[in-house]
């Protein structure tokens, strides 16, 4: 059915264009560590925007009493309260809850939207009770993670650059959103008050760091991507404020926006035009969630009208943008069985597409070279985040258990994306250094996390 030597072309040249060879790889790590320097030095110096988080105390193990948590990063928000008991104790009990955010506020005014969220912090808070108690004479606190490009001030404050992720709020870009909420929840009559304000990726890392004083990397593979570590003060020249006391602070590299020295294929390059930010974020374009699904699509969808890789007609649901989704490429490669019968089916199901075993073949070598890319690169990535690190404090990282805490739902459901990930870091470092690398699941960090940073920064204490 299928003309499949007229296919072959299209794939040698997809696996020949998204090759991430070694040399390759140490490229584009050099390239990130020299992209970081730039950022750390001046802003606007680098793809990398380097966001300080002003974070100045991380989690020891040591915080105690009762912390809250809100997130909004997306359609949902979410919030959390934990009871921490010390050394000891731990985590003595979370409790938290999810509300979604009606689409009309996603268009509405900042007061509006910072209204309906204050007001289901209060809802919140009102049940609390059983193993949750506050002190008498203190004021609940929250960590606040917002991800959203903001301009960090301190660590409960930041001006909001711009709404993404479909939100088109009006009357708060430019202003400082913790301000916003704080106005918010007055006039709720609710009395809580911000003390950290937290990008997802710096939760993320707090949140590892509370078990385990090896993480110093943080990695979020989801829909998107990004990642932060633990720098030296001394080490960001465009830092100047206040002292600092540990001498140390969580850096947000805001990597999505990396773009030297990618390998990228004519589908990249149409994909990128046709996306509503073209030009930006070529890095999180190869390597996120929301893409590699895309990609995909695009080779298929060629191979389908110059190649007839389905037959002679193309199937018509091939042509929708995101009709293939990343977590469809997933499916396919745990198809272990001779005729790839549930490959056969996800291709029919979701693009309408018949196929033969041959076809099928070809869909799954074409998913892994974009799978491979992706993974790949991440890998590098981390490499690039980890060797800036020991080469301004040697013996820092190189020979010693270093922790890089991974979350989002790329790595946690990617087997084949993991082992691609975990290859190229393997591959870079050598065993030797490698084997003290440990790449490790985080799993829902970031919400505790940044109760955990309004804890290190209680205004109590
Ligand atoms: P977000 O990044 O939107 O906050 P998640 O961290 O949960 O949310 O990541 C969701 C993304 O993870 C999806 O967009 C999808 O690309 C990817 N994903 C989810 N499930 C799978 C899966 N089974 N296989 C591969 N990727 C998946």
């Amino acid at each position: 059915r299928s003309n499949i030597v007229s296919v072959a072309p299209f794939l040698t040249k997809l696996q020949r264009d998204s090759a991430t060879p070694l040399p390759v790889l140490r490229y584009v790590a050099d390239a990130m560590t020299t992209d970081m320097r730039a950022g750390l030095a001046t802003d606007g110096g680098s793809d990398l925007k380097m966001i300080l988080s002003y974070v100045d105390c991380l989690p020891s193990g040591n915080e105690k009493g009762l912390f809250y948590a809100l997130d909004l990063g997306g359609t949902n928000f979410r919030v959390l309260r934990v009871q921490l008991g010390g050394k000891q104790e731990r985590v003595i009990a979370t409790e938290f809850e999810q509300v979604s955010i009606p689409q009309e506020l996603m268009f509405g005014t900042s007061e509006e939207l910072f209204d309906f969220i204050a007001s289901g912090l209060a809802n919140f808070a009102k049940k609390e009770g059983g193993k949750f108690h506050l002190p008498h004479g203190r004021i609940r606190e929250i960590g606040f993670t917002f991800s959203f490009p903001v301009k960090q001030t301190s660590i409960d404050s930041g001006i909001l650059i711009k709404w993404t992720k479909g939100f088109a709020v009006s009357g708060s870009a430019g202003r400082d959103v913790v301000a916003c909420l704080n106005e918010a929840m007055e006039r709720q009559g609710l009395d809580m008050r911000v003390s950290a304000l937290v990008n997802d990726t710096v939760g993320t890392l707090a949140g590892a760091r509370y078990w385990d004083d090896d993480v110093m990397v943080a990695v979020i593979l989801g829909t998107g991507t990004n990642a932060c570590y633990v720098e030296r003060i001394d080490a960001i020249p465009k830092l100047r404020g206040p002292e600092s006391f540990s001498g140390r602070t969580i850096v947000n590299t805001e990597w999505g926006a990396f773009s030297n020295g990618i390998p990228l294929t004519e589908y990249d390059r149409d994909m990128d035009a046709a996306s509503i930010n073209p030009g930006e974020q070529i890095f999180e374009k190869t390597i996120s969630g929301m893409y590699l699904g895309e990609i995909a699509r695009r080779v298929l969808l060629k191979m389908a009208e110059v190649g007839d890789i389905f037959g002679k007609s193309v199937p018509e649901k091939l042509s929708t943008p995101s009709a293939l989704r990343t977590p469809d490429l997933c499916a396919m490669q745990q198809d272990n069985s001779d005729d790839l019968q549930s490959v056969g089916s996800i291709l029919y199901n979701v693009v309408g597409a018949e196929s033969s075993l041959s076809a099928r073949k070809i869909v799954v070598e074409a998913s892994d070279a974009i799978v491979k890319r992706g993974g790949h690169l991440a890998g590098a990535g981390i490499v690039g985040i980890l060797q800036k690190m020991e080469e301004d404090s040697s013996g820092l990282i190189f020979g010693k258990r270093t922790v890089v805490a991974m979350d989002g739902g790329l790595y946690e459901h990617y087997p084949q994306y993991r082992r691609y990930l975990k290859e190229a870091v393997t591959e870079l470092l050598g065993l030797e250094i490698s084997k003290n690398i440990v790449i490790e699941h985080s799993k829902d960090g970031s919400g505790i996390g940044a109760a955990l940073l309004a804890a290190t920064n209680s205004k109590y204490d």
